[in-house]
């Protein structure tokens, strides 16, 4: 197996296990995402990784849909991320097409935990989660401490720490997308002439 999809696989496997903790996280404290909103996909500052892009580069790969994805991805100028199905005109509708296969970052969102100037652990929780659980959230920040949220900075960790020159650097997600399908197709072509020797 070519390393990068090794690597793909790695990733995928701490993926699921962030995306099931921190998930569990929202559930036990009543803190759910609003059904069918997207928002946060629309948001310009959504940044990723290329490691944590591979499942869904490889996924592609598979599907045949490598390099028309990239293609696309190329003229794509809508705001937010290039995956996002919009269902609204104003876009705050919608869902992701790639659910299974998206990255880390994305899995940390919801409910989870940072730490303030002083190092005291605060909550990032989104403004419609706020308007539609005010008691859960209330509640939720009365036990910080003694049920502290799980870290987003240590679910991004533990999957940099699965190759740190791909896991490194951060990029605005569909730019994270584009370097990953690049270096899943030219490991193919590299792979493909090899083999031709
Ligand atoms: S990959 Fe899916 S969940 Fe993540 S920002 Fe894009 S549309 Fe949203």
């Amino acid at each position: 197996m070519q390393r990068l999809e090794q690597l793909s696989q790695q990733v995928e496997q701490v993926m699921a296990e962030i995306g099931e903790r921190y998930g569990q996280y929202q559930r036990d404290r009543g803190l759910f995402c609003r059904s069918g909103c997207g928002e946060c996909c629309l948001h310009p500052g959504i940044e990723a990784t290329v490691l944590e892009m591979l499942p869904l580069a490889f996924s592609l790969l598979h599907e045949g849909k490598a390099e028309s994805t990239l293609d696309a991805l190329q003229t794509h100028d809508l705001p937010g991320c290039f995956f996002y199905s919009r269902h609204s005109e104003d876009g705050k509708q919608g869902q992701c097409s790639v659910y299974m296969k998206r990255p880390g970052i994305c899995r940390l969102f919801g409910a989870a935990g940072y730490n303030g100037r002083e190092g005291e652990v605060l909550l990032s929780v989104c403004k419609n989660i706020k308007a539609d659980y005010p008691q859960a959230l209330q509640e939720t920040l009365i036990a910080l401490e003694s049920d502290p949220p799980p870290m987003i900075r240590n679910g991004k960790e533990q999957i940099r720490q699965i190759d740190y020159e791909l896991g490194g650097l951060n990029y605005p997600i569909n730019d994270a997308m584009k370097l990953a399908l690049e270096k899943v197709l030219f490991e193919q072509y590299y792979m493909s002439l090899a083999s031709e020797d």
